[in-house]
């Protein structure tokens, strides 16, 4: 099937033309996303050279001033894509660099005919730029970290080696043979590799705004915003994701801490000084679980905590720790240092419990005993008894002396 060279234009000028409008549409909402402006700017750029090209000879050499244009264009297309994806990804663009980058191609080709080299080296002198960008393209890509994560990006890397293998063989071609590169069988196959490529890329450039806009969505769902601590569909879907292997055989520990008296704090302090003791208090919890140990928002002043691979004696202990870091931590209120404790319930998920929801209820059950006891206290469920409500708690295995509060 033998493409021909206004076929091949028409498709590259028609599907970017649409980008170019879904682009726009999709920034009138979000105008403060500057990676978008670049990736407009890059199809524009792409257009624009299009259509000059469009106005002269498929085939030839092209002179010094014309060479410079189309060349330059088709660097700031490429230039673009790259900035926009560093922007993308929040990483900084000099715009010595993007400039540097977009005039590249078109300066070194002009230079070159203007020192006298062949049309020939001229061209190749084209696609080492060209190359170079697409390289950094790629690298930009992989070189995300695990939250920044997305599968829309694999479809610009493999775009992008793409654009960098055909640029790689046409300055090898260029270079070390005397194949023919500037008639129309040149044309023809440079202009489909730049269509499908093109499409590519921006299909992915739109595919990897939408998927990050759908994560941020969920982990927003999934986050307090108050604390910053997981809410319990965050922990739900992170329970999902690595139960088993969290699991692994082993036992599970789950802390229920409940500050106490928090009804006390909001009445004198009101309702954002409350709000400055829970945000302090969600620290320390997060301060004292280990790395690999889950941290929940439970509810309004009660936080959660599901430690995987731990036995009851270590779990008792981290407790421990959190409740003497909240019973000796200077909370500040509106210049006030304000004394404030947590009543903490211990229990275990057995190795025979599918899941940590009757564990749940059992650490539960024993913060409402540790509360009953007099608060700012320690208490564990009773190992393998179902708690339905106070009566599963083992009340001769409080841990720790309570502090007077
Ligand atoms: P104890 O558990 O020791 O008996 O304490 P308490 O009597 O003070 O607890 P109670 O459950 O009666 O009151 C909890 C209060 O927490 C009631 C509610 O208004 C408040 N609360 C819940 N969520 C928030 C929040 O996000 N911010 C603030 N400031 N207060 C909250
Ligand atoms: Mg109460």
């Amino acid at each position: 099937m033998a493409l021909d060279i206004n076929t091949l234009q028409f498709a590259t000028l028609s599907s970017r033309g649409a980008y170019l409008a879904v682009f726009i549409v999709v920034v009138l909402r979000q105008r403060h996303e500057t990676y978008l402006w670049h990736w407009i700017a890059s199809i524009l750029a792409s257009v624009l050279t299009s259509l000059f090209m469009m106005s002269g000879p498929v085939d030839g050499w092209m002179p010094l001033s014309r060479g410079l244009v189309t060349y330059c264009g088709f660097g700031a297309s490429l230039a673009l894509a790259w900035s926009g994806l560093r922007l993308f990804y929040r990483r900084p663009v000099a715009s010595s660099h993007l400039l540097l980058l977009a005039g590249l191609p078109g300066i070194l080709y002009s230079g070159a005919l203007l020192v006298g080299l062949s049309p020939r080296i001229a061209l190749a002198l084209v696609f080492a730029p060209c190359l170079l960008i697409a390289v950094l393209a790629v690298y930009e890509c992989l070189w995300t970290r695990a939250g920044d994560h997305l599968w829309s990006q694999y479809i610009i890397v493999a775009a992008m080696i793409f654009y960098s293998l055909s640029f790689a063989a046409s300055l090898v071609i260029l270079v070390a043979t005397d194949l023919p590169m500037r008639d129309e069988a040149a044309a023809r196959i440079a202009l489909a590799v730049d269509l499908v490529a093109g499409i590519l890329v921006h299909f992915a450039f739109l595919a990897m705004s939408g998927e990050r806009a759908s994560l941020r969505l969920s982990r927003l769902a999934q986050t307090d915003p108050l604390t910053g601590l997981a809410n319990r569909r965050g922990l739900i879907a992170t329970m999902n994701k690595a139960w088993e292997s969290k699991r692994d055989g082993k036992r599970v520990g789950i802390i229920m801490a409940d500050i106490d008296h928090f009804k006390s704090i909001n009445d004198r302090f009101g309702h954002p000084g409350g709000d400055d003791v829970l945000i302090v208090f969600a620290e320390l919890f997060a301060g004292t679980l280990r790395r690999e140990d889950i941290a929940v928002r439970w509810g309004g002043k009660e936080f959660l905590a599901v430690l995987p691979d731990i036995g009851l004696e270590q779990t008792l202990a981290i407790a421990e720790r959190l409740r003497l870091a909240t019973a000796s931590h200077h909370f500040q209120i509106a210049g006030r240092i304000v004394k404030v404790t947590a009543s903490i319930g211990v229990a275990m998920v057995e190795l025979n419990e599918v899941d940590i929801e009757p564990a749940t209820r059992r650490a539960d059950a024993a913060h409402y005993a540790a509360k009953s006891q007099g608060r700012n206290r320690v208490c564990q469920s009773s190992p393998g008894r179902e708690a339905g409500g106070r009566d599963g708690v083992d009340s001769a295995a409080v841990a720790g002396e309570p502090l007077i509060a």
